[in-house]
């Protein structure tokens, strides 16, 4: 019997893996090797943003007040520009819960409004909040919708919202504050580089490849792995080659030019006779890659968080394998175990329901002189009020155990894989991208770098 691995820490298989043919593996950075204290580094956003409202766009005083809060948002929910709202929806692209401001809209008002509706995302009306990096600009959207009053559409609101978030990004609001206190926002994970040695030691090519700039990631990457680095000096040696401003998804389907960056000093030189294994480049494409390493589309997993810019576009442009990690799966795989019990209790519930519905169909049948082929009921039967009496029952202890089995997730939102008994769209869309998907890198600990990973078995029942 093999040792179980714990759900939380599983690498889930949506198309078949044979990493034993796999020989270069390519990390993201940004929330895949480092992953951040999502709370703190958003609430930092959320709060440059607001300066960047404040000082620049002139918004009202009233808005420095307001304060993150990081359950409000998760990866994944879509944002309705022309109503103001943040919608989740499942994979047919039906609304399922809409927030508007602060507030959830009510049953009859979600029908009023997402009745028969579908989200396209050829509309530029909706937009999808792909990374982590969308928490505060979504939690910053339903603060400024629910203020109201600011004489702008939902549509200039978020416009000039998503403004304020890129901006602090690009011009080092952000990086600036993380580099003077990383133990404050950059989690240090030792099983990391364990897991990155691993496939060293199989004889794996593995490439950072990341859109930060070369400052940015030569610092983080050193404050999280420089104690745990062993024989190796720097923290640059676990890689054979490292891309920064890569450019991404560009990258993937782009010709662009690549530059050799001098660690030392961080300037930027020309490259000259292609290549070289052990470089430091900024820019480039995935072709050169491709032709540095001699490797095929198939022979190279590429591993990010950005379900577009990561996953969507190496498989998409370059045929590259995909996995994605999505850190607050961990939170929802933990949650799924504290709640399994009452999902137990509901399938099982759900199982008298079927029966006595069936008893149902059965009594109404004979009254019009029918018989079903094979009549489980026939030796038994029960009255049709009687009938009734025990489902209305069943119905409210199904409504008491989804209640509880949802209060361990999101207070707002539920799962993030599910929208009620349907995949969510991010559910769909992890699906449909990632070859494999999993919570953190280090996940990869718990199988050999020759497993092969296979997708659950077909199954009619
Ligand atoms: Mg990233």
């Amino acid at each position: 019997m093999p040792i179980e691995i714990p759900l939380e820490n599983r690498i889930f298989v949506n198309r078949t893996l044979n990493l034993n043919s796999i020989k270069l593996i390519g990390f993201d950075m940004d929330y895949t090797l480092i992953l951040y204290n999502e709370d703190s580094l958003e609430d930092l956003a959320y709060r440059g943003a607001i300066e960047y409202l404040l000082s620049e766009l002139k918004y009202p005083k009233e808005i420095s007040k307001f304060t993150f809060n990081p359950s409000k948002v998760i990866r994944g929910l879509v944002v309705d520009k022309q109503e103001g709202a943040l919608l989740k929806i499942n994979r047919f692209g039906y609304v399922k819960a809409a927030l508007y401001g602060h507030s959830f809209l009510e049953r009859d008002q979600l029908k009023r409004k997402y009745q028969d509706f579908t989200v396209h995302f050829n509309d530029s009306r909706f937009e999808v909040f792909p990374t982590m990096f969308n928490l505060a600009l979504g939690c910053l959207y339903s603060d400024l919708v629910e203020l109201g009053n600011l004489k702008k559409t939902y549509e200039e609101l978020f416009l000039e919202v998503t403004e304020a978030i890129n901006e602090i990004h690009r011009n080092g609001y952000l990086k600036s504050r993380i580099i003077s206190d990383p133990a404050r926002y950059v989690r240090k994970e030792p099983e990391l580089i364990d897991t990155l040695l691993m496939f060293k030691s199989f004889g794996k090519s593995l490439a950072l490849v990341t859109n930060s700039e070369w400052d940015y990631t030569d610092q983080i990457m050193k404050f999280v792995c420089q104690d745990f680095l062993g024989k190796l000096k720097n923290w640059s040696d676990l890689f054979e080659v490292v891309v920064v401003d890569a450019q991404k998804p560009d990258f993937f389907s782009g010709n662009n030019k690549f530059y050799e960056v001098i660690s030392q000093s961080g300037h930027l030189k020309n490259v000259t006779g292609g290549l070289k294994k052990g470089g430091i480049y900024q820019g480039g494409n995935s072709k050169e890659i491709e032709k540095l390493f001699q490797v095929s589309p198939s022979q190279i997993l590429f591993v990010g968080d950005h379900i577009y810019s990561d996953v969507y576009q190496s498989k998409r442009s370059c045929r590259w394998r995909t996995m994605l990690v999505i850190h607050e799966l961990e939170e929802d795989l933990l949650a799924a175990k504290g709640a399994h019990s009452h999902l137990a209790s509901i399938e099982e519930l759900m199982k008298e329901k079927e029966e006595l519905e069936l008893n149902v169909d059965v009594l109404k049948m004979e009254e019009k002189g029918c018989l079903l082929r094979k009549d489980p009921f026939h030796q038994n039967p029960k009255d049709l009020p009687l009938l009734r009496e025990e489902i209305k029952k069943i119905d409210e202890s199904v409504r008491v155990e989804i209640l509880e089995f949802e209060k361990n997730f999101n207070i707002h939102w539920g799962e993030l894989m599910w929208a009620g008994n349907d995949q969510s769209y991010l559910g769909m869309a992890i699906e449909r991208y990632a070859c494999v998907y999993t919570s953190r890198v280090s996940n990869f600990l718990n199988y050999s770098p020759v497993h092969y990973f296979r997708p659950k078995l077909k199954t009619y029942f």
